[in-house]
């Protein structure tokens, strides 16, 4: 028996208790009822929960499409229902705002529930994050607003950013679960919506360099340079972004084209971002024009790699 968790919280590696799962503690210093609980186990949820399991969580979790991508040492369970009446804390990791609310209206139907937190590492936008914060702040239940950025292999290097923002209590009770996910942890704001904004903020500026990198690539390739000295020099000199050091050599130059993120995620960030910006009356010239260009790749080529952006802006 491998690296499999007990309902009684104890891990077993090699067939004997190695570990006591870590405790999280809740208010007034009392320790949660039960596992940490996840739900989404998509390119990035996947890893995470299985981030928990390595740092020796007891982990339950869930996924609409299945037990397919829960990972080894995970108990995977039908239903949040299920997860929710298992876990103290219950980490998210789901498309969007709109799959947030769902599963949190699912938090609050279920019978015998002791989720006292929801951890959501989802890019949903400031509106939603305080809309489901104040859905389940009328039950009792506290939320850490958590985004993350990194991508995939950052969130397996445990080197991804989780920003997150939230009250006092409920940031300090699930310190242990967001040291779980990543090494890299900063607490940004004291309200739930502070972390999406500066998450989509990260974002904005994430889908530009990568798309304004993709026009420039594709300008000195027509131009007669290789794409190979160009990232070199580019990384040498002022053009240089996590688009030059990062995406270009790992998935563009080498043609894999598998960070782990597709560009409807990347279209719809942008989008919050621009909504936000709105909701503000903030400048929005170069937003737009992004907007545009991940609009346009999103529809022309569904759920592709958000790095397949340099074919598609060198073909336009
Ligand atoms: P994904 O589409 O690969 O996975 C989402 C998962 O959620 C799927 O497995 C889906 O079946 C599940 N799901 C959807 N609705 C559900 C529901 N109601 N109940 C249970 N399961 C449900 O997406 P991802 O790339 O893993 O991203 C997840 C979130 O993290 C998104 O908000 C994304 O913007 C953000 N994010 C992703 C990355 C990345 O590199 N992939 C980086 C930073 C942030």
């Amino acid at each position: 028996m491998l690296n499999q968790v007990q309902e009684s919280g104890i891990l077993i590696r090699y067939g004997r208790a190695v570990e006591e799962t870590r405790e999280v503690r809740g208010r007034d210093g009392e320790p949660c009822a039960g596992s940490v609980g996840f739900v989404g186990l998509g390119n990035m949820g996947s890893v995470l929960a299985g981030n928990l399991v390595g740092a020796g969580h007891a982990v339950v979790t869930h996924d609409a499409l299945g037990a397919g991508r829960s990972p080894e040492g995970a108990v995977h369970v039908p239903g949040v229902a299920e997860v929710a009446r298992r876990a103290g804390v219950l980490v998210l990791s789901l498309p969007d705002g709109a799959a947030s609310e769902q599963v949190a209206h699912e938090i609050l139907a279920a019978p015998g529930r002791r989720v006292r937190y929801v951890v959501d590492t989802s890019t949903v936008g400031p509106a939603a994050a305080r809309s489901v914060a104040g859905l389940l702040a009328g039950s009792g239940i506290g939320y850490v607003d958590a985004p993350v950025s990194g991508g995939v292999a950052g969130a397996r290097a445990r080197t991804l950013t989780v920003m997150y923002a939230g009250g006092d209590e409920a940031c300090s009770a699930v310190e242990g679960v967001l040291a779980g996910l990543s090494d890299r942890r900063r607490r940004v704001g004291d309200r739930p919506g502070m972390a999406q904004a500066l998450k989509l903020a990260n974002n904005f500026l994430s889908a530009t360099t990568l798309a304004a990198t993709s026009e420039a690539v594709a300008f000195g390739l027509a131009a007669g340079l290789d794409m190979a000295t160009m990232l070199d020099v580019l990384n040498e000199s002022s053009g240089r972004s996590a688009a030059t050091g990062d995406k270009f050599p790992a998935h563009v130059l080498t043609g894999r084209y598998a960070a782990g993120f597709a560009n409807s995620l990347m279209d719809k960030d942008v989008r919050l971002y621009l909504r936000a910006v709105a909701e503000q009356d903030g400048p929005a010239a170069i937003g737009e024009v992004t907007g545009a260009v991940w609009e346009r790749f999103a529809r022309a080529e569904p759920g592709a790699d958000f790095t397949r952006i340099f074919p598609f802006v060198e073909g336009s």
